[in-house]
């Protein structure tokens, strides 16, 4: 059975006091009730991940928000999957979008950090989707089809297993403006059948594949409702305890 699971990607926000503060209020949400079979996991600035570990505990899952495609050297300002599996995470996000465009992260390098992060024994958090010309000229199937199979197709099935696949189109990250549930379903159902193709259907149906672009307590429903989505990666709306908490009962 494929697990539900509802990411926050905190972004460049929050000191360390207010990532705790924040840290803090999830969990203080969460010990109310509510979130029964989700798996609940936050994303903070590095900087947090020690003293955020010491919060959730196994409460919920810590991830970083990206790690280096090298291992170890001289790369001043790099932080590797080893050095975040060190700081008690047990995920990273890799290939998000804004990594890609604005950090110029190639295919390449995706394809790298997720093979570092896997014999890191983290699980990668790996992000896909078009922009809006791509869209427009109603190419993002292919664009999303050269993304995985650069980004993921070379591991072998019990690495590829270990993947959790965010769909993100890029005009409706941080734009307010989300995906329909059905363009949404359609692209999710499309990854299931690129995953099947490619390994086998108990590998796709087992896998995780998260909607991620302005999800928020309003649309989380409608979206998580759709069979192929199991759940969000939830950029703004993760920085409030009380729409992240309300996301999370939205299944
Ligand atoms: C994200 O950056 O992963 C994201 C989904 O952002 P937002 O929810 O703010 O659109």
């Amino acid at each position: 059975m494929r697990r539900k699971i509802v990411a926050g990607n905190w972004k460049l926000n929050t000191t360390l006091t207010e990532g705790m503060d924040l840290a803090r209020s999830v969990i203080d949400l969460l010990k109310k009730g509510g979130g029964g079979n989700v798996s609940v996991i936050i994303a903070p600035p590095f900087t947090h991940l020690t003293e955020i570990k010491k919060i959730i505990g196994d409460e919920i899952g810590l991830a970083a928000q990206n790690c280096a495609a090298e291992k170890s050297g001289a790369f001043t300002g790099e932080v590797s999957a080893e050095m975040i599996r060190s700081a008690g995470a047990g995920y990273v996000i890799t290939g998000h979008s804004e990594r890609r465009h604005y950090f110029n992260e190639s295919d390449k390098d995706v394809a790298s950090k997720v093979r570092n992060a896997i014999e890191s024994g983290l699980q990668p958090l790996f992000c896909c989707g078009e922009k809006l010309h791509e869209r427009e000229r109603s190419i993002y199937t292919e664009v999303i089809k050269k993304q995985i199979q650069l980004g993921l197709f070379d591991l072998p099935k019990d690495d590829f297993s270990k993947v959790i696949i965010a769909y993100e189109p890029v005009w409706a990250i941080g734009t307010g403006k989300n995906a329909t549930p059905e363009q949404a379903q359609e692209i999710h159902q499309y990854i299931r059948h690129l995953v099947e193709e490619k390994y086998d259907r108990n590998v796709a149906n087992n896998l995780t594949i998260l909607y991620g672009g302005s999800c928020k307590p309003s649309n989380a429903g409608e979206l998580f409702s759709n069979n192929d989505i199991d759940g969000g990666l939830i950029g703004g709306a993760s920085l409030s305890a009380e729409d992240f908490y309300s996301i999370i009962n939205s299944f």
